[in-house]
């Protein structure tokens, strides 16, 4: 039987939602010859990874029997567990990569973190032209919370899983680092060995520890939620100069319409939302009664030379290296892919853990390369007109 996503909260799991400050002052939960037990001064974790979304999950899944792991997340992250006061905007679209990663990892989906409908089609939809074209698709539509609390219930209880809690600082400290972390109002801190930042886009750890002097260049997501009356069997994907210089998208998601764009970072966002989703109304797309909306960050990098593997014994896993499809926004193999080759760095020994990511991200480096490349073609306005309306690759939808 698959496990479902109610696994996170079984017997066995350390999964720590009250305050941690007591089990800090007595550690009483540590076994008695570690060193956490034996008092100060001594780094009481192996690897600290911070941000339990798919790259933070994954790395402490498969480095738990190695190494003594904290991993830690500003989110519940619990079936059933406490409302999320920061919720992932995400499309939550498992693309066929993030699918091959997921075989790879030797994970199949349980049914609990699908979502309806699953459908096979993107409608390319170019909204200066009025051109629109429908393409096949293989794409999971998934709950994205769903998910990311299924893929933290597979870490294995032998790491330590801290969530509702957020980093607030990280030092070096003698031979390891202390972070500080806020949790249910309270202020706690713990000591690790080593690093690992998996805390996504707007990364704290790459801003306080790593300070790269170059970063991809960042978009404001937006994703508006309206209740959908007449279900689109499709995604779409738009395009239009107007509104931003990469794309804006709809997805179904159960009862309602997700309408998303990913905007240049900085001033008029909302106004070019707004422009979006009267432009899309023109179209014929109609939008019902808004229910929510959700923003993030989200990165695009223009070449490899934007990704940032860590320093100094901190590492950067994910969005927070800045790992993402320039072309398409697909992150999700990106964050496992990642993790995977961090895991494979880290299984080796702590010493020297940063040079063999670097060179087992090579390939990954390399991929990004190609996408940027790739995202000059689509978004070049002339070559996507052609290709459109050559109707190459497309299928005729019969109704
Ligand atoms: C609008 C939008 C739509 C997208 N759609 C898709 C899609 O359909 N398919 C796809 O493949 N990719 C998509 N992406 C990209 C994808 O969501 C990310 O690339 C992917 O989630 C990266 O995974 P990650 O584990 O690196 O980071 P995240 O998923 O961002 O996880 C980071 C984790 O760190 C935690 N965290 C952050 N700060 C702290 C802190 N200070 N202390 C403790 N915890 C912290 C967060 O709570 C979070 O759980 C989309 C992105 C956006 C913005």
């Amino acid at each position: 039987m698959p496990p479902t996503v109610d696994a996170a909260s079984g017997p066995g799991k350390r999964l720590h939602y009250g305050c941690i400050a007591g089990h800090l002052s007595n550690r009483s939960w540590f076994p008695k010859d570690h060193p956490g037990a034996r008092g100060e001064g001594v780094p009481v974790y192996d690897v600290a990874v911070i941000g339990a979304g798919p790259a933070g999950a994954t790395l402490a899944r498969l480095i738990a029997d190695r190494w003594r792991v904290l991993l830690v997340d500003r989110r519940p992250l619990t079936a059933g567990g406490p409302q999320p006061s920061h919720t992932k905007c995400c499309g939550g679209l498992l693309a066929p990569d993030a699918q091959r990663m997921l075989s790879v990892l030797g994970l199949g989906l349980p049914l609990a973190v699908l979502e309806e409908p699953q459908v096979f089609l993107v409608r390319a939809i170019d909204l200066q032209r009025r051109v629109e074209r429908f393409y096949q698709r293989h794409y999971i539509n998934v709950n994205r919370e769903a998910f990311d609390c299924w893929l933290v219930s597979q870490v294995p209880p032998g790491a330590d899983v801290r969530l509702g809690c957020r980093l607030v600082s990280c030092e070096t400290d003698g031979g390891g680092f202390r972070m500080t972390f806020n949790q249910a109002g309270q202020t706690c801190s713990e000591r690790a060995r080593v690093v690992i930042g998996a805390d996504g886009a707007n990364s704290r750890v790459r801003r306080l520890a790593v300070r790269p002097r170059v970063r991809p260049r960042a978009y404001a997501a937006i994703q508006e939620w309206f209740e959908a009356d007449d279900p689109l069997p499709y995604y779409s994907a738009i395009f239009d100069p107007d509104v931003t210089d990469y794309y804006s998208w709809t997805i179904l998601k159960g009862d309602c319409l997700v309408l998303g764009s990913a905007l240049p970072a900085g001033r008029g966002c909302r106004g070019r939302f707004d422009l979006l989703k009267r432009k899309v109304g023109e179209f014929g797309l109609e939008l019902g009664r808004p229910v929510k909306r959700e923003t993030g960050l989200l990165l695009r990098p223009t070449g490899p030379g934007q990704i940032c593997v860590g320093s100094s014994g901190i590492g950067l896993i994910g969005e927070a290296a800045g790992w993402i499809s320039p072309s398409s926004a697909e992150g999700l193999s990106y964050a496992f892919r990642s993790a995977i080759a961090m895991a494979e760095a880290l299984r080796e020994g702590l010493d020297g853990f940063l040079k063999r990511y670097t060179l087992r991200t090579r390939a990954l480096r390399g991929n990004i390369l190609l996408k940027a490349l790739k995202s000059r073609f689509i978004y070049g306005p002339w070559l996507r007109g052609v290709i459109m309306r050559s109707g190459l690759g497309s299928v005729r939808v019969e109704h």
